[in-house]
């Protein structure tokens, strides 16, 4: 069987449903193309939650640019369509003097990359915003926020299909071909078929870069490398002991296990951080001790046997151990060469709270 249509989104993670959506909205005729049973059960099912400031991201990154108008953008769409979302506000701590020049590095940054809220806490705050954390020094960030991101998804996905999108679940994108008349997708699953399309945007998440690497007539010096790096939460028992977010300052490409508190009240901590081989979401409970002494470090009172196996989240990385952080890459015409498509590669945090712009701006890659 073979099928013509206008615009095709590989991938209904909250990333692929941002997009479908905006080409929705824009009178696009958009398939959303799902390899598993059910949208979102990916990276999008098992991160932080966070509606992240903007604070970390160096000056001029594509992560810079587009958290801080992508959060304000996250915040409206959610007020306006019932998604659960919270302004919690975050504390950052700095737990050892030694690492107080680094939290005041991120409030430059912070500035710098448009985020003017912040504010330094004296002790006296501190200890009244946070009175069960321990810290050297610490600022607050007001307009750090949780969002429910399966409500979300159910929203873009919403709105997508209000505007003619469709999805095809169980219909994993298993290779392709670049032609004079479009791009040739051949899609698997109980009926198998071959989709002619004039756009192709692959948001494959964690597969991104084997799915380009699929299409033949997709340059290979376009498709960077794949590495996963997975990171594990823990879950609290009983009430919680803070009242915000706490972030300790760590280094410099990862956020530490720091304290989230959902949309249900349950804090959990996470996510470490280590490389792995593939995408194995087994939660490995030898890392119990290591949890332990990294949030004793600002929460003393932690007492034993109070913290739970959670669930585990996988980042999709293009650059490997040893080797700078990297930023969002999005490989559209201009790149590759091809009309009609965009590849995204490491679409990692903060990809959850810059979603509306990602889309935004994978539009424009295509005008
Ligand atoms: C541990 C962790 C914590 C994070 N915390 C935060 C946070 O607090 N705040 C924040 O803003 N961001 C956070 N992020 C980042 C955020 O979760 C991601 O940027 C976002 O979920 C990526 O969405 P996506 O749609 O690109 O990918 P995914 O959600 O992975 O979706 C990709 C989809 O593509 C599908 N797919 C794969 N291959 C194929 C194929 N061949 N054919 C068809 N479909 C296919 C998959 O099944 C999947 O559904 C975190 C990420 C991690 C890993």
């Amino acid at each position: 069987m073979s099928e013509q249509v206008d615009c095709v989104v590989i991938g209904a993670g909250v990333v692929g449903l941002a997009i479908a959506r905006r080409m929705a909205l824009a009178g696009r005729e958009v398939v959303i193309l799902e390899a598993e049973a059910a949208f979102g059960t990916h990276t999008s099912a098992r991160n932080s939650e966070v509606i992240h400031a903007g604070i970390y991201y160096a000056s001029g990154s594509l992560k810079a640019r587009l958290c801080v108008p992508g959060r304000q953008a996250l915040c409206r769409y959610c007020a306006e369509h019932d998604v659960n979302y919270r302004n919690i506000g975050k504390v950052v701590v700095a737990c050892e003097d030694a690492q107080v020049p680094a939290m005041h590095k991120y409030m430059e940054q912070a500035k710098t990359n448009g985020v003017d809220d912040l504010r330094l806490l004296s002790r006296d705050e501190l200890a009244e915003l946070e009175p069960n954390v321990r810290a050297a020094a610490g600022f607050f960030s007001p307009s750090t926020g949780v969002v429910d991101s399966h409500g979300l998804m159910l929203a873009y996905l919403g709105d997508a299909e209000a505007h003619g999108a469709s999805l095809a679940l169980a219909s994993p994108v298993v290779a392709g071909e670049v032609t004079d008349r479009g791009i040739v997708l051949r899609v698997g699953g109980a009926e198998t078929m071959a989709i002619e399309c004039r756009t192709v945007i692959n948001s494959a998440g964690l597969h991104a870069p084997a799915v380009a690497r699929s299409i033949a007539g997709v340059p290979p010096q376009s498709i960077p490398p794949t590495y996963y790096a997975i990171g594990h939460y823990y879950t609290l028992t009983g009430k919680s002991p803070f009242n915000h977010l706490v972030y300790p300052v760590t280094r410099a490409d990862w956020l530490g296990v720091h304290v989230t508190i959902d949309l249900g009240g349950q804090v959990k901590f996470g996510p470490d951080f280590s490389w792995i081989d593939d995408v194995d979401y087994r939660f490995d409970e030898s890392r119990e001790p290591a949890f332990y002494e990294a949030i004793r470090r600002y929460y003393p009172g932690l007492r034993d046997g109070t913290l739970q196996p959670g669930y585990t989240g996988i980042r999709p990385r293009i650059t490997g151990p040893g080797e700078p952080a990297q930023d969002f890459t999005f490989s559209g015409p201009s790149d590759h060469g091809i009309p009609g498509l965009v590849n995204l590669f490491g679409i990692e945090s903060p990809g959850l709270t810059s979603s509306l712009a990602i889309a935004d701006h994978v539009a424009n890659l295509l005008t």
